[in-house]
């Protein structure tokens, strides 16, 4: 099966990988819907969060921690968004589980 994210983290598609590490990588997202928008894309291909079980759900731990660190390294960790599409149903477009973070519009206003 081909798989796009496989693709690109197999170098055989291009990708702007900004980590790596022995089980995840960190690629720029090709239509940025923020200022830092990146995509946390664990090594081995799952569909989703729904083929994740017991055995592999250390996966999403990692892929936090991940998330964390990334936001920490892109200077967003004072506020970011994570989100990981699951399904059909909510648009997911490409079927290998991966983490959307996003950050970087500034500091929203204060409201009382
Ligand atoms: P999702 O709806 O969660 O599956 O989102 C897929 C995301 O992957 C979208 O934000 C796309 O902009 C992004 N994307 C699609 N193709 C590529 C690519 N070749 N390189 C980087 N990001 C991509
Ligand atoms: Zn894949």
């Amino acid at each position: 099966m081909t798989c796009i994210f496989c693709q690109i983290l197999a170098r055989e598609l291009p990708g702007e990988i900004v980590y790596e590490d022995e089980f995840l990588a960190v690629i720029k997202d090709i239509s940025p819907e923020a200022p830092v928008h990146l995509l946390i894309i664990p090594k081995r291909h799952f569909d989703s969060v729904n083929s994740l079980d017991e055995e592999t759900s250390q996966i999403g731990g990692k892929m936090l921690l991940a998330a964390k660190k990334m936001a920490e390294a892109q200077g967003i960790q004072s506020g970011y968004k994570i989100l990981i599409n699951t399904g059909r149903d909510v648009g997911q477009d490409i079927r290998h589980l991966h983490m959307h973070l996003m950050g970087g519009w500034g500091r929203k206003p204060f409201r009382r």
